[in-house]
């Protein structure tokens, strides 16, 4: 028999996750701190709604978190109606969020005392990924309880590893936004370059997206720069946190990311815009257009 499932917090990733639950027939109670979000995705697309998390935990064998910091996940796990309350033994907390490392061991030993097991479950993919059930997922903690909850992450993703103990998925999940981090920034300056020599940039990335410059980025986030289209997919708050996570865990391992650093830098001009930490991520662009004087005619 399929375990009953819970989902805290219904944000943009949260939303289709707990859609992708129900699709594959699992039963569902959902909690959303602003509860209108959660009376409409029941309304909507259904599973019945949780008064608290703990309420959620009562009911489900398996809670996924997906929230948006490590303090977040604090307060749904361990504040006061927190998923520990409504928890048993036997049952597996998946945190799907992206938060530190260790934060994510010290909440997984806290939930050990009473029985429950964790997984730390990051996701990379975006919301497109978490709409169409193709996320990649990074999982840590102990092998056998990967295995049981194995068919959840399938119902949810399609590249989907065991990395280790406890934290290996939240590392590996730091890995990706270094990678990613920096190819946007390579992209944001690949397209302000060839505007601004003159060049059409949507032959451009048509032009380099079979070569070597090829990425997921210059595909599919490239287009949306040229359109200005800079709604949130991924919050520059949220971008902000995962690259101060991985500065906080660099120092922790003793490795120097000057890349990564000078990005962090280069959307706190973003965020000193009006409404600015709200935009979508690829708003990176703004900041080197900034650099350059030259914002396209028309774009601001
Ligand atoms: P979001 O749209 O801002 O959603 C955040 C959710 O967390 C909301 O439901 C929010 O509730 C809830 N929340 C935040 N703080 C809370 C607290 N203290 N107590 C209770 N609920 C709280 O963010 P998202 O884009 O879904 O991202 C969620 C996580 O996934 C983040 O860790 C993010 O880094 C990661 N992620 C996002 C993407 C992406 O492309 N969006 C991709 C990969 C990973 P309210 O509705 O009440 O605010």
């Amino acid at each position: 028999m399929k375990p009953k499932t819970g989902v805290v917090g219904l944000g943009i990733m949260g939303r289709p996750i707990a859609a992708n639950l129900l699709k594959a027939g699992y039963e569902l109670t959902v909690f959303n701190r602003t509860a209108a979000k959660a009376d409409a995705f029941v309304a909507a697309v259904g599973g019945r709604k949780g008064q608290t998390p703990a309420e959620v935990a009562s009911a489900a064998d398996v809670v996924i978190t997906m929230v948006s910091d490590s303090a977040d996940v604090e307060q749904v796990v361990l504040g006061p109606n927190g998923i520990i309350e409504g928890a048993r033994a036997g049952q597996v907390l998946i945190d799907m969020s992206t938060i530190s490392p260790a934060v994510t061991r010290a909440i997984g030993a806290r939930l050990l005392e009473k029985g429950v097991e964790m997984l730390d479950a990051p996701v990379s993919g975006g919301e497109k990924g978490a709409v169409a059930g193709t996320l990649t997922i990074m999982v840590g903690g102990k092998p056998a309880v990967f295995e049981t909850c194995r068919p959840i992450f399938e119902a949810l993703g399609k590249t989907i590893t065991h990395m280790g103990q406890a934290g290996a998925g939240q590392l590996t999940k730091l890995c990706n936004q270094i990678i990613c981090s920096n190819t946007l920034l390579a992209v944001c300056e690949g397209l302000v370059f060839a505007r601004n020599a003159g060049l059409d940039a949507e032959k451009a990335i048509a032009a380099l997206s079979g070569g070597a410059a090829q990425s997921w980025m210059l595909t599919h986030q490239a287009p949306k720069m040229l359109q200005r289209d800079f709604r949130p997919g991924f919050f520059v708050m949220h971008e902000q946190k995962d690259l101060r996570l991985v500065l906080e865990t660099a120092r922790e391992v003793g490795v120097a990311l000057p890349g990564t650093r000078l990005i962090h830098q280069l959307y706190h001009a973003i965020e000193a815009e009006d409404g600015g930490e709200k935009l979508g991520h690829i708003s990176l662009i703004k900041a080197i257009e900034k650099l350059a004087n030259r914002v396209p005619p028309g774009a601001e």
